[in-house]
C-alpha cells in the first residue's frame, strides 16, 4: 500500500505526503511550519514521525518551513547536490543529505528515484516512490515533459501532475508580459492541454488516481483543468484515470494504491 497527500499546492506553498503505513516522507514544505502539523494532525500523524523530507528544487513555494522542520525534529532533508548548494543560508544547521538525480535511494522501505525536470532552477526534480509493486510518481514546476518524467508516469499507480494554466486564462491575465512567457516557456510550468496530452500519451488501460496539482490561482481554475484534461482523455478514449485536483492551502483526499 502505498498513500499520497496533497497537503497543499500552488504558489501559496507545496509539500505531499507519502507513506507505506510505516516509512513517511514529506515532499518539499512550502508552507509554515504550523500549517504542515495541522494539516498531518488531520491525516492521524505528526511532524515528529516524519522520515524524511525530499526537495524537488529550492524555489520558496517548496523549501519554506525545510530547514526548521529539520532542525527542530531531527529530520533528514534530501535533495541533489544542485539544489542543496542552492539553498539560503537557513540550512547550514539542518540535516541535509545528498542524493543522485537518476540513481535509486532508499528511505526506512521506499525506494526513491529523482527525475529531472525542466524548471527555471539549479537541478529540479520529480519523483517516483515505489514500494512493493506500487508506484507513485510527483511531478510538479516542469516547462516541459521529459523523456525520464514520461518514462515515470508510464506504468504508474498514482500520479501527482501539474495543471498550473490554461493558455487563455494566462493570455487575459494581468501578469506582465515576461512572466506570461517564463510560466509557458519550457523551463515554465506544464499547462492543463500539456498535463492533458502526456496522461493520454501514458495511459495504458490500467487504472491510474491522478491529482492535479500546482494550479495558478489566477491563470486557472479547477474546474476548467478538469474540464480540458477530461475532453483529451475523452477524445483520445482514455478511460482508465481517475482524476481529481489537489487545491491550495487544503488537504486533498487521499490517494491509496
Ligand atoms: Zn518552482
Ligand atoms: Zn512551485
Amino acid at each position: 500500500m502505498l498513500k499520497l497527500v496533497s497537503l497543499s499546492s500552488g504558489s501559496c506553498g507545496n509539500a505531499a505526503f507519502v507513506e507505506n503505513g510505516r516509512t513517511k516522507l514529506l515532499v518539499d514544505a512550502g508552507t509554515t511550519l504550523n500549517y504542515l502539523g495541522t494539516a498531518l494532525n488531520d491525516l492521524g500523524t505528526r511532524l515528529e514521525e516524519i522520515d524524511a523530507g525530499l526537495l524537488t528544487h529550492e524555489h520558496g513555494d517548496h523549501i519554506k518551513s525545510a530547514a526548521a522542520l529539520s532542525r527542530r525534529f531531527g529530520i533528514p532533508v534530501y535533495g541533489n547536490e544542485a539544489t542543496l548548494d542552492a539553498l539560503p543560508a537557513t540550512f547550514q544547521s539542518a540535516d541535509v543529505r545528498v542524493f543522485e538525480t537518476g540513481r535509486t535511494f532508499e528511505v526506512g522501505d521506499l525506494a526513491i528515484e529523482a527525475v529531472p525536470h525542466s524548471h527555471d532552477c539549479s537541478e529540479p526534480v520529480g519523483f517516483i516512490v515505489c514500494h512493493e509493486d506500487r508506484k507513485i510518481v510527483i511531478a510538479t514546476d516542469l516547462g516541459v515533459v521529459t523523456p525520464e518524467v514520461r518514462a515515470a508516469l508510464t506504468g504508474a499507480d498514482a500520479i501527482m501532475l501539474e495543471a498550473n494554466h490554461d493558455f487563455k486564462m494566462l493570455a487575459r491575465s494581468r501578469y506582465p508580459a515576461v512572466l506570461k512567457k517564463r510560466i509557458s516557456g519550457e523551463h515554465g510550468h506544464l499547462s492543463n492541454v500539456a498535463a492533458g496530452e502526456i496522461l493520454a500519451m501514458t495511459a495504458s488501460g490500467k487504472e491510474q488516481k491522478v491529482l492535479l496539482a500546482h494550479l495558478s490561482d489566477e491563470n486557472n481554475d479547477r474546474h476548467v483543468a478538469l474540464e480540458t484534461i477530461g475532453e483529451i482523455l475523452s477524445r483520445k478514449a482514455v478511460d482508465s484515470l481517475k482524476v481529481r485536483v489537489a487545491g491550495r492551502l487544503a488537504v486533498s483526499p487521499a490517494i491509496i494504491v
